[in-house]
């Protein structure tokens, strides 16, 4: 469950999913239901038509707009979640988003958040300024949506593949992250919120090694309270899940977890 720690009369003015500035989310800690696993974009932006235009987008994708109309109010977002990526304006009233940028590379905890740097200027000198300063990418406005959203899924696929949009296999194996169907061969299988969301994780980095912290960090991020063993045991239920295709969560030896599809 989603949900801003503000006033209630405050929370119901808006509809759930749209948190802005200075309101505070906070997850579910049991892993979240279907809407805290949207893909969530801090979206910093101090002009509201472009705002609006933006957050409308996103929302049509399937994403998760959190939106910041400042540079501090971005920061004040940052400290209490990790969005999975930034679509950050050029000019914004106080910090500009360049050294916005060159803050967020500095910081430990922050550095490899993926950046789409949105803005008005469109010189050669700016938009190298920005990817110099580490942007992942540049969109110059005016921009069409479908450009941005283009964009956007190309920087997730890039920087995190487990949350793109396309669709992930491993062998009889297909998981679409869209509709959130999974199937073997021919079978829809059924699987729980977390379930998913760890063979997401697997199917979308087949054949490397992973250690339960490492599994915890990506599955269950920003959840420290989650203990180790918590992934044997939703791995148990995803290799049950999965039926006769449950030998492809490999377990590793003193070492951790992994997907492929050769039999042992
Ligand atoms: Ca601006």
């Amino acid at each position: 469950m989603i949900f801003a720690t503000r006033t209630m009369r405050k929370r119901q003015e808006r509809p759930p999913d749209e948190v802005c500035g200075y309101d505070v989310l906070m997850w579910d800690r049991n892993g979240g239901n279907m809407a805290s696993d949207r893909v969530k974009i801090l979206v910093v932006e101090d002009e509201p038509a472009i705002m609006a235009l933006v957050t409308f987008t996103l929302k049509a994708a399937g994403w998760q707009p959190v939106m910041a109309e400042t540079s501090a109010a971005a920061w004040h977002v940052l400290e209490r979640m990790t969005p999975d990526l930034i679509l950050l304006d050029w000019m914004l009233p106080d910090e500009s988003g360049i050294r916005f940028l060159a803050r967020l590379r500095e910081n430990r905890e922050r550095k490899h958040l993926p950046v789409i740097m949105l803005t008005a200027r469109s010189e050669e000198d700016d938009r190298v300024r920005g990817l110099d300063k580490g942007a992942d990418d540049y969109v110059t406005k005016p921009f069409s949506t479908k450009e941005l959203v283009a964009r956007i899924n190309a920087v997730l696929r890039r920087k995190v593949p487990d949350r793109a949009k396309s669709l992930l296999k491993l062998g009889s194996v297909t998981l679409d992250p869209e509709t959130r169907q999974v199937t073997a061969g021919e079978a829809v299988l059924e699987l729980g919120n977390v379930e998913f969301r760890l063979l997401r994780f697997f199917l979308s980095n087949p054949e490397r090694v992973f250690s339960r912290y490492q599994i915890l960090d990506r599955v269950w991020p920003n959840q420290p309270e989650i203990e180790e063993r918590t992934v044997d045991v939703h791995v148990l239920r995803l290799r049950k899940a999965m039926g006769d295709d449950g030998y492809m969560i490999r377990t590793v030896r003193g070492v951790g977890y992994m997907a492929t599809d050769r039999r042992e």
